[in-house]
């Protein structure tokens, strides 16, 4: 080892750099290593991270039982997505495969009917979170028709090409989830009295990129303009993932159901109907009672539902997922070197007010929150070790909380 030995990348020699590796002719400096790091860790990514891996592919099955460990209940969607998802990736390899098979696997874009806060977005995140793809969440509430204010539908795009880091390649395997698609339903029956530039209009928009067609989007969103330079994306291998609540819609289910059993055999089969959620009979014909255009229901082939919360799954949300609520606290009080522990009791109450203040699983967290913020703040500059967090605490300091403010988050 001499002292005039230098970086055979650089060149800086070896008293300016912290570490010089040697090796068989050349050296290499800590800080050209660390650069060289994280140029194949990028490359390894765009390469490897993004492409579809036949080996590692999940089976329906197994793709369930993950999305098991994040959300609680609502098997029938999980079973849907799980399918959906397993047979778009089967496209994928027949048409990556450029093979003339006669038979075309079509795509499978979903629809997920179910109240705000039980989960379609989470189903959506947990599952792109396994497939290792870009994955987009954006609103359907800002999109609006060409030449009015809003955004572009084709800006759906750019969040995906965004979050590929603007590899198209890669962005166009990649799964969007596009929420509140229900705020474009056409208002009202008769769409030719008024401007309806929410709602028909943004559906056709739409259509193009469900059914699969080049689309040159805006690369930093917004609206398009003649000089702005536009990158082509085929939307044929994207797969859409759509959510709403779709408010009211149960009325037009008990409707349609009504007139169905009517007749013969009508008494019986009365019975047999869940009132309180009816949301599972959900049919593709409701969709269209509550506007939106056929071509648009046809482009999402599956549909299927999601439950209601119930105080127990509620009280699971709080404990069981693998990122449970309660286990964030527990975690992040560990940082402090303090023990956290929670009183059943407490988890109970918790849920109680969820429920009281119709907040759902949303409001789960701003409970907590307002629970823990004193022994947030105060705890780690003290001495404790050990908080045990009673229903006596947890009633006083949500009382303190305002819970006016809790109540409209
Ligand atoms: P939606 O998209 O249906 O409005 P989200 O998926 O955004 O609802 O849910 C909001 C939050 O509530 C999630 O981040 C999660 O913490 C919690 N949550 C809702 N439903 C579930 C569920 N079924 N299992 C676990 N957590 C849930």
């Amino acid at each position: 080892m001499k002292k005039d030995d230098k970086c055979s990348f650089c060149g800086r020699s070896r008293r300016d750099v912290n570490l010089l590796v040697s090796g068989v002719n050349a050296f290499i400096c800590d800080m050209c290593a660390e650069q060289a790091n994280l140029i194949v860790r990028e490359e390894l990514k765009k390469k490897g991270e993004f492409t579809l891996n036949k080996g590692k592919l999940q089976k329906p099955a197994e793709m369930k039982k993950f999305l098991d460990q994040y959300v609680i209940g609502q098997d029938e969607a999980k079973k849907y997505l799980a399918v959906a998802v397993y047979n778009h990736y089967k496209r994928l390899m027949q048409s990556s495969k450029n093979s003339d098979d006669d038979v075309e696997i079509e795509k499978s874009n979903i629809l997920l009917v179910g109240a705000t806060g039980t989960g379609k977005t989470l189903l959506a995140r947990t599952i792109a979170r396994m497939l290792h793809v870009p994955f987009a969440i954006v609103d359907a509430t800002v999109l609006t028709e060409a030449g009015y204010v809003g955004e572009d539908v084709e800006t759906i795009l750019t969040r995906l090409l965004q979050v590929a880091d603007y590899n198209v390649e890669a962005a166009e395997k990649g799964i969007v989830f596009i929420d509140e698609l229900d705020k474009i339903a056409r208002k009202g029956d008769n769409p030719s009295i008024t401007r309806d530039v929410s709602g028909e209009g943004v559906q056709q928009g739409l259509l193009k990129l469900l059914e699969g067609s080049i689309v040159n989007v805006p690369p930093q969103g917004g609206r398009k303009h003649p000089e702005q330079k536009m990158i082509a994306v085929d939307t044929k291998n994207i797969l859409f993932i759509c959510g709403g609540a779709f408010e009211g819609i149960e009325k037009k289910i008990a409707q349609r159901l009504n007139t169905q059993i009517v007749g013969y055999g009508a008494s019986k089969n009365r019975d047999r109907i869940d009132k309180d959620n009816l949301l599972q009979y959900i049919a593709p014909q409701d969709l269209r009672v509550f506007g939106l255009i056929p071509e648009i229901i046809g482009r999402l082939p599956i549909l299927t539902y999601l439950n209601p919360l119930d105080r127990e799954a509620l009280r699971n949300i709080l404990t069981e997922p693998k990122n449970a609520i309660s286990k964030q606290y527990v975690r992040l009080f560990e940082y402090d070197g303090i023990k956290l522990e929670i009183n059943d009791e407490v988890l109970d109450y918790i849920v109680d007010k969820a429920i009281e203040f119709k907040l759902g699983a949303r409001g789960l967290r701003s409970i907590c929150e307002a629970i823990m913020i004193d022994a947030m703040f105060e705890l780690p500059s003290g001495k404790e070790e050990q908080i045990v967090i009673t229903l006596d605490y947890a009633q006083r300091k949500l009382e303190k909380a305002n819970v006016k403010r809790l109540k409209a988050a």
